[in-house]
């Protein structure tokens, strides 16, 4: 790259001009600029809606790159982003004409089985964790697809089939290694430098680069019992849901179950009759002992006439990665969701009725119970917040980057998510915000901790440096 300028968006919105050779500590193929071999991997994230292209990526493999690259995004005032899992909907993994920091070079995952630890990448997909965690029996808690990175989702808080037993991801959190905006590579937990380890429980990216995050461990699997099940809404969606009320109610921590409505989609294990019919569905994992899963979950397998029944004994990995081909690479998505408390009569007539208005064939308004061990902290235990909610709701609208109709789907996610605003919590998830989401939505999604956030936000990001992100400094944009 010697003796070549490397122009980059500054964080005013102007241009500066670098010369390539101070990027010299970094080795060459981990330093990539458009057309370079690698560069459209690096750059290509989840939602095919956002059109983002940073004019340069750097790829570290150590706390040491990443330092180098966040003193010289602050020493140069440059629009910095980084990339985890990419699977962020607001594409917050990109900087437009900036320097992003890929970090999928730094992926290992060491497993201590005495101190039940696990330190991960922050490179890492959920799925790269779960599969060495298992080979010893055990699990953090990660989400629902296995393609998600592991950074994003943690910083954000976090939850997934083992939250009803153990909290939120941040919970399991014990310690992060993290380069601050003075490029400084330092260790956070309770026991030392306790306010920024408790604003990176849920305040996302705006603290620092994480270059590693350590997670308790819990004996999980590696046999479980899950899988989805579904049913035609025509003739079942109120009994159905109504049963999901009723189980979910005194389910035991072990079993989480989501709901969801949708078209059939034309995967193999749905008869053709049924591809592109109102369905009614609930997956469900259940990680406690065999017979007392099979036994928990009769009454799901036992109801009516299911379209298909898929829920059996498998491996947790596999429940991981079930839902992954629901949610492909490159397609257009856009979300609406609440944190909600319960699950009225009328919440759950809105419920159907948002779902009889899908037309697109990829989306979904779904429920996921998360009632149980993240209702056992304090609301400040962390940033995450929303100690109070049992479910997460809202509109997952999906379609094909090529389908014309993406408007109307988007329409549909605004007047479906109108609709159940009213039952929300007050709180929505920071994770699932999407770029038209504004600053109201982002003091919501932490309510009473927001302002405390901001402070820490001053105290450690004064710059805000670290602002592609869902940010706590909208005033300094
Ligand atoms: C299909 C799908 C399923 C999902 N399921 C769940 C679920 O079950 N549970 C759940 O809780 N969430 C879920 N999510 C939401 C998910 O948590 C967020 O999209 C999250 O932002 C993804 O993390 P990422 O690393 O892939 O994102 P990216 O787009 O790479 O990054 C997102 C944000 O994290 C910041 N970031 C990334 N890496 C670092 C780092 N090393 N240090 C500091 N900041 C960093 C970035 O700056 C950016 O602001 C899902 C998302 C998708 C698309």
């Amino acid at each position: 790259m010697s003796s070549e300028t490397v122009n980059l968006r500054t964080l005013d919105g102007g241009e500066v001009g670098l010369d390539a050779a101070v990027l010299d500590p970094i080795p060459d193929g981990a330093r990539l600029r458009p057309g370079s071999p690698g560069f459209e991997d690096a750059t290509r994230i989840w939602n095919g809606m956002i059109h983002k292209e940073p004019a340069l990526v750097i790829q570290p493999e150590t706390a040491g790159e990443v330092a180098f690259a966040v003193d010289l995004a602050r020493e140069h005032e440059l629009m910095f982003s980084i990339k985890g899992g990419g699977h962020n909907i607001s594409g917050l993994a990109l900087a437009d004409g900036g320097l992003t920091l890929d970090m999928s070079r730094m992926k290992a995952v060491r497993v201590d089985t005495d101190s039940r630890l696990v330190q991960v990448g922050p490179g890492c997909l959920l799925g790269d964790v779960d599969r060495v965690t298992q080979e010893h029996g055990m699990a953090t808690t990660l989400g629902f697809v296995s393609e998600t990175g592991v950074a994003g989702l943690t910083l954000g808080g976090g939850f997934g089939y083992l939250s009803r037993r153990f909290g939120y991801t941040v919970d399991d959190l014990v310690e992060v290694e993290i380069v601050t905006a003075d490029g400084q590579t330092r260790r956070a937990s309770r026991a030392s430098e306790p306010d920024l380890f408790w604003a990176l429980r849920g305040g996302g990216g705006n603290f620092g680069v994480v270059t590693e995050f350590t997670f308790r461990l819990h004996e999980v699997g590696p046999q479980i019992m899950g899988g989805l099940i579904a049913w035609p809404a025509e003739d079942h969606a109120e009994d159905v849901l109504g049963l999901y009320r009723e189980i979910t109610t005194s389910a035991p921590r072990e079993m989480t179950l989501v709901a969801t409505m949708r078209l059939a989609p034309p995967a193999p294990f749905i008869p053709e009759q049924w591809h592109g019919n109102p369905m009614v569905a609930i997956v469900a994992c259940h990680t406690g002992e065999p017979a007392q899963a099979a036994a928990d979950l009769s009454p799901i397998k036992e109801f009516g006439k299911p379209i298909t029944d898929q829920v059996m004994a498998k491996t947790y990995a596999e429940q991981q990665s079930m839902l992954d081909a629901t949610q492909p690479k490159g397609a257009n998505y856009y979300w609406k969701t609440e944190f909600i408390p319960g699950l009225s009569d009328p919440f759950l007539d809105v419920f159907r009725a948002n779902a009889a208005g899908i037309e697109s064939p990829m989306s979904q308004f779904m429920m996921f119970h998360v009632a149980g061990a993240i209702n056992e902290h304090v609301e400040d235990d962390g940033a995450v917040g929303n100690r109070d909610a049992a479910f997460v709701t809202g509109a997952a609208g999906a379609w094909p980057a090529t389908d014309p109709n993406g408007e109307s789907y988007q329409a549909w996610v605004r007047s479906a998510w109108e609709n159940i605003r009213p039952f929300s919590t007050g709180g929505n998830y920071v994770n699932f915000q999407t770029t038209d989401d504004d600053v109201a939505r982002i003091e919501s999604a932490y309510r009473g901790n927001y302002h405390r956030l901001r402070q820490v936000k001053a105290e450690w990001d004064p710059g805000n440096l670290f602002r592609v992100n869902r940010n706590l400094e909208p005033d300094r944009l």
